[in-house]
């Protein structure tokens, strides 16, 4: 890579930041397609949010990622959110458009480019289970929604804030039946029957653990599994799935998926196809 005096400047703000795999994949895709730019990792607390914004003004910057904390303390900094990022109330992805600073929220994308390529996965008209209700949980049930799923469950361990999404998002998405579980053995047994997909978006799998009695007795035989988290090897979920038989897949290719999404919003062109990926899988 030459750095030059035209060199366009990309980066990824958020708190812890050093463990960041967007690096090592963008950067390689952006050289692949020949584009003067550079995508770097800042370490951006969040009362520092307000100050990083105005520095992608300031430097002019292509454009800029965030993660944890940011994705949703960045929201009344922007001039402008797309509709996927207004409905979810988090943004991943800022596009710096002559100075008009646009969120965008391509997780969505990214679950959906997962669930199609990793586990061949075609969400209209099927019972999903979601473990988690946080900010993933928002992007995935956008996702979900928008591509016609027919019921989402909803487990999580505060039960309340998993009943409070499921009646939020049911006003939004009227063709798609909500409800809501307690993570424990008895509830997520009645959460899986007949479901067609688990997928964990909560943090468990993020320091190694697993669910705790969670029921595989009740996993309907052979039905796909996406745990979100992503590791360079299996999480522990994971693992566990495909012990048992089921296809199942951890959140890389969601990584890699959201990355490609946002690569084509900054520079206008599709990104090199698979290099995100490989770069991801072969670490
Ligand atoms: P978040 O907003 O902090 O929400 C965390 C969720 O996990 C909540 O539902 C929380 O339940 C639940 N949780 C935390 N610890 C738990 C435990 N010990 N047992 C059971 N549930 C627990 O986080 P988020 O932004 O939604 O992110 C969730 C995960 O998705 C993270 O691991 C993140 O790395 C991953 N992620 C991956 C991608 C990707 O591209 N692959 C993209 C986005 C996020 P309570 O409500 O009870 O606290």
């Amino acid at each position: 890579m030459s750095i030059s005096g035209s060199t366009r400047i990309l980066a990824v703000f958020g708190d812890p930041i050093a463990h960041s795999l967007s690096p090592h994949m963008q950067n390689p895709a952006l050289q692949q397609a020949g584009i003067n730019a550079v995508y770097v990792a800042c370490h951006i607390p969040a009362k520092k949010i307000g100050d990083a914004v105005a520095a992608i003004r300031a430097l002019d910057f292509w454009g800029a990622n965030l993660t944890v904390p940011l994705k949703e303390v960045v929201c009344p900094h922007l001039d402008e959110l797309d509709a996927d990022a207004r409905l979810i109330g988090a943004v991943n992805t800022i596009v710096n458009d002559e100075g008009r600073l646009i969120g965008y929220n391509t997780d969505v994308y990214g679950f959906l480019s997962s669930l199609s390529i990793d586990l061949e996965f075609d969400p209209a008209g099927k019972r999903v289970l979601i473990l988690g209700a946080g900010g993933a949980c928002r992007a995935l049930v956008v996702a979900l929604g928008r591509s016609g799923a027919q019921e989402l469950r909803i487990a999580n361990r505060t039960f309340s804030r998993g009943e409070a999404l499921a009646a939020e998002f049911a006003t939004v998405f009227g063709e798609t039946q909500f409800s809501a579980y307690h993570l424990d053995h008895n509830d997520l047994g009645r959460a899986l029957d007949g479901a067609d997909l688990v997928v964990n978006a909560s943090s468990v799998g993020l320091k190694g653990n697993n669910f705790i009695g969670y029921p595989w007795e009740a996993m309907p035989q052979g039905i796909p599994v996406l745990d979100i988290v992503y590791s360079t090897s299996d999480t522990p979920f994971v693992a566990t799935a495909k012990s048992k038989g089921h296809p199942a897949t951890s959140g890389l290719g969601m990584l890699a998926g959201q990355g490609e999404r946002a690569f084509r919003l900054w520079t206008g062109v599709e990104p090199p196809q698979g290099v995100m990926r490989q770069c991801l899988m072969s670490r």
